[in-house]
């Protein structure tokens, strides 16, 4: 599974850096920047639900 970021939609919550800061972070705009692009085991429980909680629906987690 393939961590994927959409900058159009991403609003610079920081929803996602505050829940999984291993995970993500903000890049200078405040925009969000995928630090693990192919998250395993409990990282991919935590992608899942940074998924879930961004508020802007801008990350998504795609199948390869
Ligand atoms: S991806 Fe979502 S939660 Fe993370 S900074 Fe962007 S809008 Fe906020």
């Amino acid at each position: 599974m393939k961590l994927e970021k959409n900058h159009e939609r991403c609003i610079g919550a920081g929803q996602c850096v505050l829940t999984e800061p291993k995970i993500f972070d903000q890049d200078e705009r405040g925009l969000v920047r995928v630090l693990i692009e192919r998250p395993q085991g409990a990282d991919r429980d935590a992608a899942h639900k940074a998924v879930y909680i961004c508020p802007a629906k801008a990350l998504s987690l795609t199948e390869e």
